[in-house]
């Protein structure tokens, strides 16, 4: 299998995209540490399902990602347990809507933490040891707001855009070295981050449930339907194949052609 030999740690992987791509990996042999936060039981069957796909080999870390000492620890973890990781998905985010006047600075500080500071101290750990096996790959879920706003989600668009441009950066730093960095864009896709930000856009926008899905989610998005969550993951997984290795420092679209607007 593509991934036999390769272990990899995807952030943010207990629900939504982040568990699309652990399993896609787990399903071409990776070895995969997934993280995030949710009910004990049902992480530890998505743990089990992951094993049972590769060698029976997969972990999880329960660190926060607004921690950076956690972030440390998750690294540790996961070269104890399962190898240090040549993949490495930043995946984990957060959503606050209000608008710039009104934004709780807490939720400023948190929305930066996990979406835009955790990728960087993630990527300063697991470099070395990638450049040291001369291959890596870099995947950080970046998203439509890395390249275009909308309003009442300042700091997601900024902490998406400094993700964009990280990205650039690491790229080049890394471009002899085997290791590739990019970003995947997706437009709206249906998981709980777009479940959670309907009822704080009905109230800012006054707005029906049905209205904020129509005309403020899919009104942006020309195919008219979310993105699923295995067309990220299939991306991810191109991207970890040989024939990818040219793809470095790029921003790829998946959005149903919001931006192209
Ligand atoms: P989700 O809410 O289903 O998943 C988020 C994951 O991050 C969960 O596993 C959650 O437990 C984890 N997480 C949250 N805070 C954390 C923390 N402090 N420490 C560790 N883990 C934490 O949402 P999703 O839509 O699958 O989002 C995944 C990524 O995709 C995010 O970066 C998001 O910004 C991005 N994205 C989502 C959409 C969309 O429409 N859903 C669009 C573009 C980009």
């Amino acid at each position: 299998m593509l991934l036999n030999d390769k272990v990899a740690l995807v952030t943010g992987s207990t629900s939504g995209i982040g568990l699309a791509i652990a399993r896609a990996l787990a399903a071409e042999g990776a070895r995969v540490m997934l993280n995030g936060f949710g009910d004990k039981a049902e992480i530890e069957a998505i743990r089990d399902e992951l094993a049972q796909l590769s060698e029976d080999c997969a972990a999880y870390s329960d660190a926060d990602l607004s921690n950076p000492e956690a972030i440390d620890a998750m690294i540790a973890q996961c070269t104890d347990e399962l190898g240090s990781p040549s993949i490495l998905v930043n995946n984990a985010g957060i959503q606050h809507v209000a608008p710039v006047d009104q934004f709780p600075a807490e939720k400023w500080d948190a929305i930066i933490a996990v979406n835009l500071s955790a990728v960087f101290h993630t990527t300063r750990l697991c470099l070395p040891a990638m450049r040291q096996r001369g291959w890596g790959r870099i995947i950080n879920t970046a998203s439509a707001h890395s390249l275009v706003a909308s309003p009442n989600k300042a700091p997601y668009v900024a902490a998406k855009h400094g993700v964009a441009g990280f990205t650039k950066a690491v790229a080049l730093e890394a471009a002899r070295d085997g290791v590739t960095a990019n970003c995947i864009s997706p437009g709206y896709v249906w998981t709980s981050l777009i479940e959670g930000q309907i009822p704080d856009t009905m109230k800012t926008r006054n707005m029906t449930r049905e209205q904020v899905v129509n005309d403020v989610l899919l009104a942006a998005q020309p195919t008219k339907r979310f993105v699923e969550p295995v067309e990220v993951a299939s991306l991810a997984l191109y991207l970890c194949r040989p024939e990818a290795g040219s793809i470095t420092g790029a921003n790829l679209s998946m959005d149903g052609g919001w931006t192209a607007q």
